[in-house]
């Protein structure tokens, strides 16, 4: 039987055993290597990152690269593509992510054909000719949920490649690889490291050639991770299982009594996961006048942390405009469920 990503998580990434070695890899504070090795120079490796490399590789099953961010990671993927080569990708994601494909689109970098994901159909129908086809399900904040299976059998059966930011579902719900995808990507900052601590991004692929000429983007655009921010994203990865099924199990509770409150119009929630994306029976004033009442829930962005965390996506001007005024994104940490629900209560209160 395979081992299971909860004992994957802790074991993987560990030196070898050998009498009064350490536990734990070291953090490899160094510019450069005595000459005669595999790697040389510090841009081009450390053995810090390929400890946390080894990690995440094992629960996605992909040889792993870390980056500096998830974007540098995102960037990597689209810097290998040639010039004006076609994309398909969602019309609503991770709004960095829109930023740069519209940009991209914009200066003809690259050909970006926007598809809604729900829509199995018209995304296989804009696959004719293009490069790349990048999925992030489920979509931040939207939380809209593509049928991956379908989709990457689709871009496969046409020679496409395919991509998936698998940041949300993460390896507990979902292994893009073993469904066909080329690379699968992670924001690492959210749901891997955990601890709203460190920035950092991965893609991991089976793919020896391509794996080569994403190692060479990050080489050469110089987009590498610190090796103490490797560390502590290894350390925070030893518990990922754990912290994610608590805050997965913290979040079917409170979508439940969210769905009944009378001053939420919508919950989305795709079933899994720790992000509940709900909407205010309100103005954008009062939406933001709830975000800010909150005492235990901390008012700011990002997610994935053991710390909840929400906010008004459309506090952002790059945000979507398809995302509603009112949208309240949650990231639900590890608290106990009912001081969470005490917090929102009293926070829907101030309205
Ligand atoms: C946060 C996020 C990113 C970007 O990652 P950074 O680590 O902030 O650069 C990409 N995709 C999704 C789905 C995210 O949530």
């Amino acid at each position: 039987m395979d081992q299971h990503p909860e004992t994957t998580a802790i074991t993987a990434g560990r030196p070898s055993l050998t009498p009064d070695g350490a536990l734990n890899p070291p953090v490899v504070l160094t510019s450069t290597f005595h000459a005669g090795g595999e790697i040389g120079y510090g841009r081009y490796g450390n053995q810090t990152w390929s400890a946390l490399e080894e990690a995440i590789g094992a629960l996605e099953g992909g040889s792993t690269l870390v980056f500096s961010s998830g974007m540098a990671a995102i960037s990597a993927v689209f810097s290998i593509l040639p010039v004006g080569a076609p994309v398909v990708a969602s019309n609503q994601g991770y709004s960095g992510v829109m930023v740069l494909l519209n940009s991209f689109h914009e200066s003809g970098r690259l050909e970006v054909r926007f598809v809604d994901v729900l829509d199995t159909q018209s995304v296989i129908d804009a696959m004719k000719g293009a490069a790349l086809v990048w999925l992030e399900s489920p979509t931040n904040p939207g939380l809209d949920v593509a049928d991956l299976t379908t989709l990457i059998a689709a871009a496969k059966k046409l020679g496409i490649g395919v991509g998936v930011d698998n940041t949300f579902a993460t390896p507990l719900v979902q292994t893009p690889l073993s469904m066909g995808a080329d690379i699968v990507m992670h924001s690492v900052t959210k749901f891997l490291s955990g601890h709203s601590d460190v920035l950092m991004g991965s893609l991991s692929t089976n793919d020896s050639a391509l794996l080569k000429r994403l190692h060479d983007s990050r080489s050469f655009n110089g987009s590498i991770p610190g090796p103490f921010e490797s560390w502590l994203a290894l350390r925070g990865l030893r518990t990922f299982p754990l912290r994610f099924n608590k805050s997965q199990e913290n979040a079917q509770a409170l979508v439940t009594k969210l769905g009944s409150h009378p001053k939420i119009t919508r919950v989305r929630y795709p079933g899994f996961g720790a992000i509940i994306s709900f909407e205010v029976d309100g103005t954008a004033e009062q939406t933001q006048k709830v975000c800010e009442s909150s005492k235990l829930i901390a008012h700011a962005t990002s997610l994935g942390g053991v710390e909840s965390l929400w906010e008004r996506r459309r506090r952002w001007p790059m945000e979507s405009a398809s995302v509603p005024e009112q949208l309240i994104r949650l990231s639900v940490g590890c608290e106990h469920v009912d001081d969470l629900w005490n917090d929102i209560n009293l926070a829907l209160a101030s309205i």
